[in-house]
C-alpha cells in the first residue's frame, strides 16, 4: 500500500514528467555547461531554458535567477549579499515566525555585531505591520519577510511591505520556498528585491533551489569560485535537478489555477470534517489568508508525536510543527509566537496536501483520526482532569 502523503510542506514527490526531462542529463548528457565545445554546450543550453522557465513562474527576467543548491542557501545568499553590499548598515528585520533557515541565521547575526529586530505575529499568525514599520530605520539593510509559513500556511502581505521597505532604501527579501507554485507571483509588478525557492518543496528533485535578485540590487556571491551563473554562485551546475526545477515550474505555470482550486477543496473537506468530528479542535492560523493546501489543526491534550505514531500506522504521513522541531519536545517556535496555548501546541498536527492527493485519501483520513484521538484522550491526564474541571464528560 502507497502511504497517504500529506507532508508536502516538508518535501513533496518528484513529478513524472520533472523526472523524465531529468534522464538524459544522467546519462548521455553528461557534459560540463561551461566547456567550450558543443557537447558541453548544448547542457548549457538546457540549463538556460530552465532559467527561463523558471522565470516566466514568477514574472521575472531569465538574468535574475540565480541557482543554488537549496532554499536555505537561497535565504543565506540574500542575507549575506544585503549585508555585505551594504557595510555601513547593521540592522536586520525579520519575524518571529521564519523558517530556521532565516531564523537561525538571524539570531547569529544577533550575536555577532547586528542588531536584529523579530516583528511580532497575534493569535492568527498575522504579522504585526505597523510593529515592522516603526523599527524600519536608516540604518537597516535588510528586512526579510518569509511569502507564506510553512507551518501555518498563513500568507503575508509581502508586496506591500516590500514598497515601504524599498522606499525607506533597505533591501526587501522574502523566503518564498512555501509561495512559490501555490500563489501567484509576479515579480515585474512588486518592489521585492531577492525572493528564494527551493525544488523539493515544488515537485522538483531535493538539492537545487533558486535566488531571484532584481536587476539593480546590490549583490555579493555567497560561494567564490568560478565563474558559473555570471559569478554570483561558483561551483560546476547541479544540471540534471536545475533542469527538473525548470521543468516543475513550468508544470506549475501552466496548472496553477486549477489544481490549487482542487488542493483547496481537499483541504477544506479534510479540515471541515475533522473539526465536526473530533471536539477541542481548532485551526491554527488565519483561516482566510493562507495557502491552499495546507491546514495546521490543534487537537487539544494530546501529545502530536502520539498521534504522528498512530497515524503511521495507517501509512498517514503528517507532521506535528515543522519538521525541523519534532524530535525536540519544544512545541514550535511558530505556535509560541502565536500565544497558542500549550496544551493545544503540543496537539498540534499540519496536513499539507499536493495535486497527488485524491478524495479517497482524505475520506480515510476523516475516518481513521477521530478514533485515534479519542484513544490518546482516554490516556491523557490533561484531558481527564480538563473534564474534570468542566464538571462534565464529553460522551
Ligand atoms: C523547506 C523550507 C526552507 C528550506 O529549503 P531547503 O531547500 O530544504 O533548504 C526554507 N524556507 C521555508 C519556508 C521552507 O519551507
Amino acid at each position: 500500500m502507497e502511504p497517504i502523503y500529506m507532508d508536502n510542506n516538508a518535501t513533496t514527490r518528484v513529478a513524472p514528467e520533472v523526472r523524465e526531462e531529468m534522464l538524459p542529463y544522467f546519462s548521455e548528457l553528461y557534459g560540463n555547461p561551461s566547456s567550450m565545445h558543443t557537447f558541453g554546450g548544448q547542457v548549457g543550453r538546457k540549463i538556460e531554458e530552465a532559467r527561463a522557465r523558471l522565470a516566466g513562474l514568477l514574472g521575472a527576467r531569465p538574468e535574475e535567477i540565480i541557482f543554488t543548491s537549496c532554499g536555505t542557501e537561497s535565504d543565506s545568499t540574500a542575507i549575506w549579499a544585503a549585508l555585505h553590499s551594504n557595510p555601513d548598515k547593521r540592522h536586520i528585520i525579520t519575524t518571529k515566525v521564519e523558517h530556521p533557515a532565516v531564523k537561525n541565521l538571524a539570531e547569529y547575526l544577533a550575536g555577532n555585531g547586528y542588531r536584529v529586530t523579530f516583528v511580532p505575529v497575534d493569535g492568527q499568525g498575522n504579522l504585526d505591520l505597523d510593529y515592522l514599520f516603526d523599527h524600519l530605520s536608516n540604518d537597516t539593510a535588510i528586512v526579510s519577510v518569509m511569502w507564506a509559513n510553512n507551518e501555518t500556511g498563513v500568507i503575508f502581505p509581502v508586496e506591500e511591505i516590500a514598497e515601504r521597505v524599498t522606499a525607506q532604501g533597505a533591501v526587501f527579501h522574502t523566503d518564498a520556498v512555501q509561495a512559490v507554485g501555490k500563489v501567484p507571483i509576479n515579480l515585474a509588478e512588486n518592489q521585492i528585491n531577492m525572493l528564494s525557492l527551493s525544488g523539493h518543496k515544488l515537485h522538483a528533485p531535493k538539492g537545487v533551489g533558486a535566488l531571484y535578485v532584481r536587476r539593480g540590487t546590490k549583490f555579493a556571491p555567497f560561494l567564490m569560485g568560478g565563474h558559473q551563473e555570471k559569478g554570483r554562485r561558483a561551483g560546476t551546475e547541479n544540471v540534471a535537478s536545475i533542469i527538473g526545477l525548470g521543468k516543475a515550474a513550468e508544470l506549475s505555470a501552466a496548472n496553477m489555477v486549477e489544481e490549487n482550486q482542487r488542493v483547496k477543496n481537499l483541504r477544506d473537506k479534510l479540515e471541515k470534517e475533522l473539526l465536526a468530528r473530533i471536539p477541542k479542535a481548532m485551526v491554527n492560523g488565519n483561516p482566510d489568508k493562507r495557502l491552499p493546501n495546507t491546514t495546521s489543526i490543534a487537537f487539544e491534550y494530546v501529545e502530536g508525536e502520539a498521534i504522528l505514531l498512530l497515524m503511521d500506522e495507517f501509512k498517514i504521513c503528517a507532521s506535528s510543527g515543522s519538521a525541523c522541531t519534532s524530535g525536540s519536545l519544544e512545541p514550535s517556535h511558530v505556535l509560541r509566537a502565536m500565544g497558542v496555548p500549550f496544551t493545544a501546541a503540543h496537539g498540534s498536527i499540519r496536513f499539507s496536501l499536493s495535486v497527488y492527493n485524491t478524495e479517497k485519501e482524505v475520506d480515510f483520513v476523516i475516518e481513521k483520526l477521530p478514533p485515534i484521538i479519542e484513544r490518546l484522550r482516554q490516556l491523557s491526564p490533561f484531558w481527564v482532569q480538563a473534564l474534570k474541571e468542566a464538571g462534565a464528560c464529553q460522551r
